[in-house]
């Protein structure tokens, strides 16, 4: 048995020192590491569909015979594409294949021979068609079952496919030194570790794979629970002085509004946190979780009340400058008619206000400071602060949650955020954090009703959309694009399909359909002078339809607007088109949200069926983890706390629970 652990990548037959460089940057060093790059999906290569029967707009694989020579034309840009058509059967329809940019594909085909084509199949005016096919020679065929890789370091997707077979090629399972304690693997009765890596490679048979997925989903989850639950031994025996019981009620009081029984309740959890009597008394460690607009900066704000009546200091710390800003406003504006300090610290903080700021950590009077990452930079430690508010946490890692921790007198922390996450998953984000939850929106929202609707419908809506302009009422339209791409512009060339709409052509178009009214334009690439005019013109009903890009989608506070169509919304993942619901449904009349989509794709529209049906965060979470898995709900910005690359935290709860249960036990009999 070799540890594989401590054979470099560049053992392997064939990988030169190029390649392994490559995989070193990408963190690959050992071959046993290159073995836990897991497939991200399997491509299902089975010839099984008769064209007429294929589902469309979904990859699907063909065996097709070529009927045309290939030939070399031009993109409506002048780029280069490669086409041809292909047959399945004398007398079915023809189908149309194209490449792009890779004119040396004009020799790879012959005229009357077959192929495997593995793509995208998609029905346009002129036919069917298939960009960019994987394809093979029929006489040439791999396996039915493919894995696919995400590339790493630079290396495609099938260079690290090829790499992968080779290494295993030259090694058998038992090679693999098992990584579980045997007791372990015993108990929850788990597959050895090499035959669970050589099936998630080169799968043979679905049951197999599901078990050795299995395997290798309780290796992340029982590493994953070691450290929480190590972390949490630790963290308990950190014992802390309890704060003094405080009368919340001016407080209380004081806010603009009364609270919610949501924010009452976690409020109250809160305070049993800092003031709790039981002994020994630990340090709050608790999240605040609650949709956009459920109202957690007046919860955090009763944590900062009772510390600072308690003599101590608060930070608050936001992901970016705005977001404290605002905080920043909202605070001073309830606590200094209290008589307590509030200062802001950001990157664009003056010299000369952050000395003054300095000054005022040493002082022992109570103080709150709100800002942005500038607070782990400042190098002053606070006297007696004991309590650390980090909003949106997702944004932050753990690492510089335990850095502003660390310059705790008292270690509280309270942790929020806006994404909603299902509790299950919670339990993995914030490991060893108790968890309030805000599931109740402050009252007087308006329900936002939401539609379905095919493009040939859009005019219908327009007409709707007039009529709310026409009673004082402003709109917004979503684009998934800020201009159409070459690719794209080649698809509706070639296939005769309408494209998708480009928030550019859209802004032209409506401009002409609605002549009496001002259409404004939104979107990433404009400069922000320009783009804070338009947000202003909105703001002031200057503006009456926006359209815009996603660039809406956090921070637009518009009350007025009471419609936003989405187009080509099959495009959007669901958290985000969430987010964007949420800039409607703010102010006191009723709303309208219309997803427009001419996808044909199933899967594509249940789940817009689902957000038409549903309009609380954490359904939607739930639902789209369920679809899709966290590392895609998450996406790549707020993917590095999570690092289980196979675990889908939903599904796999009962697997959670044993590994967790597991690794407690394996702590014990190591005491
Ligand atoms: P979150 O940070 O959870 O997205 P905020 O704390 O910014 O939400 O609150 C959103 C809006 O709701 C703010 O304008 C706030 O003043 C208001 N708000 C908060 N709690 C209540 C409440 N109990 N009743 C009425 N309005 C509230
Ligand atoms: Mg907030």
């Amino acid at each position: 048995m070799t540890d594989l652990s401590t054979v470099p990548v560049s053992a392997i037959k064939g990988v030169g020192t190029k390649t392994a460089e490559a995989l070193v940057k990408a963190g690959i060093n050992t071959c046993l590491d290159l073995l836990h790059i897991y497939p991200r999906i399997y491509e299902d290569r089975t010839p099984r569909y008769l064209l007429q029967d294929a589902p469309l707009d979904c990859k699907v694989a063909l065996i097709m015979r070529v009927t045309t020579s290939p030939r070399i034309g031009f993109t409506p840009t002048g780029k280069r594409i490669v086409r041809f058509s292909a047959k399945q059967r004398e007398d079915s329809p023809s189908v149309q294949i194209a490449f792009f940019n890779q004119t040396y594909l004009v020799n790879a085909f012959h005229v009357g021979s077959d192929y495997r084509f593995y793509g995208k199949l998609s029905k346009g005016g002129s036919g069917y068609f298939m960009f960019s096919p994987s394809f093979e020679p029929v006489e040439a065929m791999t396996a039915d079952t493919v894995p696919v890789y995400s590339p790493q370091g630079g290396l495609s997707s099938g260079k690290i496919a090829k790499i992968i077979k080779t290494l295993l090629s030259s090694i058998s399972p038992l090679d693999i030194l098992d990584t579980l304690p045997e007791e372990v693997r015993r108990e929850n009765m788990l597959m050895p570790l090499g035959e669970a890596l050589f099936e998630i490679h080169c799968p043979t048979d679905g049951r197999v794979l599901d078990r050795a997925k299995e395997r290798l989903i309780f290796d992340e989850l029982f590493e994953f629970s070691l450290a929480a639950e190590k972390l949490r031994r630790r963290e308990d025996t950190q014992i802390a002085p309890s704060m003094e019981k405080v009368d919340t009620t001016p407080f209380i009081n004081a806010l603009p509004f009364p609270l919610t029984n949501a924010q009452k309740r976690s409020l109250a959890e809160i305070e049993n946190d800092l003031t709790g009597t039981v002994q020994p008394h630990r340090a709050m460690r608790r999240l605040l979780q609650g949709d956009v607009g459920s109202g957690k900066t007046a919860v955090a704000a009763g944590a900062i009340y009772i510390a600072m009546k308690n003599g101590g200091k608060a930070y608050l710390m936001a992901p970016t400058e705005i977001l404290a800003c605002q905080h920043f406003e909202t605070l001073k504006a309830w606590f200094e008619p209290m008589g307590f300090r509030v200062m802001l610290l950001t990157g664009s903080t003056s010299a000369k206000e952050r000395r003054n700021i300095r000054e005022y950590l040493q002082l022992h009077d109570p103080l709150l400071i709100v800002g942005t990452h500038a607070l782990f930079e400042e190098e002053t430690r606070p006297y007696n602060l004991t309590l650390v508010i980090t909003d949106e946490q997702h944004r932050f890692g753990v690492n510089q949650r335990e850095k502003l921790l660390s310059k705790a007198t008292v270690r509280n922390n309270l942790v929020m955020s806006a994404t909603p996450i299902p509790r299950t998953l919670a339990m993995f984000l914030y490991a060893g954090l108790d968890v309030s939850i805000l599931d109740e929106l402050p009252p007087g929202r308006q329900e936002i009703s939401t539609l379905l609707i095919p493009p040939s419908k859009r005019e219908r809506m327009y007409g709707f959309i007039e009529s709310e302009i026409a009673n004082g009422h402003q709109a917004y339209i979503i684009c998934p694009l800020v201009e159409e791409s070459e690719e794209e512009a080649l698809e509706r060339e070639v296939s005769g399909k309408g494209s998708l709409m480009s928030a550019v052509e859209m802004a032209e178009s409506l401009k002409k359909r609605f002549e009496r009214y001002n259409v404004g334009l939104l979107h990433g690439k404009m400069k922000p002078a320009d783009k804070n005019a338009v947000m202003e013109g909105f703001a002031k009903g200057e503006i009456q339809i926006l359209v815009s890009t996603t660039v809406v989608e956090v921070g637009v506070n518009v009350p007025n607007a009471t419609v936003m169509a989405i187009e080509d919304s099959d495009r959007f993942g669901l958290a985000q088109l969430h987010q964007l619901r949420g800039r409607i449904g703010r102010g006191k009349d009723k709303s309208w949200c219309i997803f427009i989509t001419s996808t044909k794709s199933r899967d594509a529209l249940s789940r817009l069926e689902f957000m038409t049906k549903c309009t609380d965060g954490f359904k939607i979470a739930e639902y789209d983890l369920e679809q899709r898995g966290p590392g895609d709900f998450f996406g790549e910005r707020q993917h590095g706390e999570l690092q289980l690359p196979l675990a889908s935290t939903t599904r796999d709860v009962t697997l959670f629970k044993k590994a967790a249960d597991s690794a407690k036990a394996y702590l014990d009999s190591k005491k």
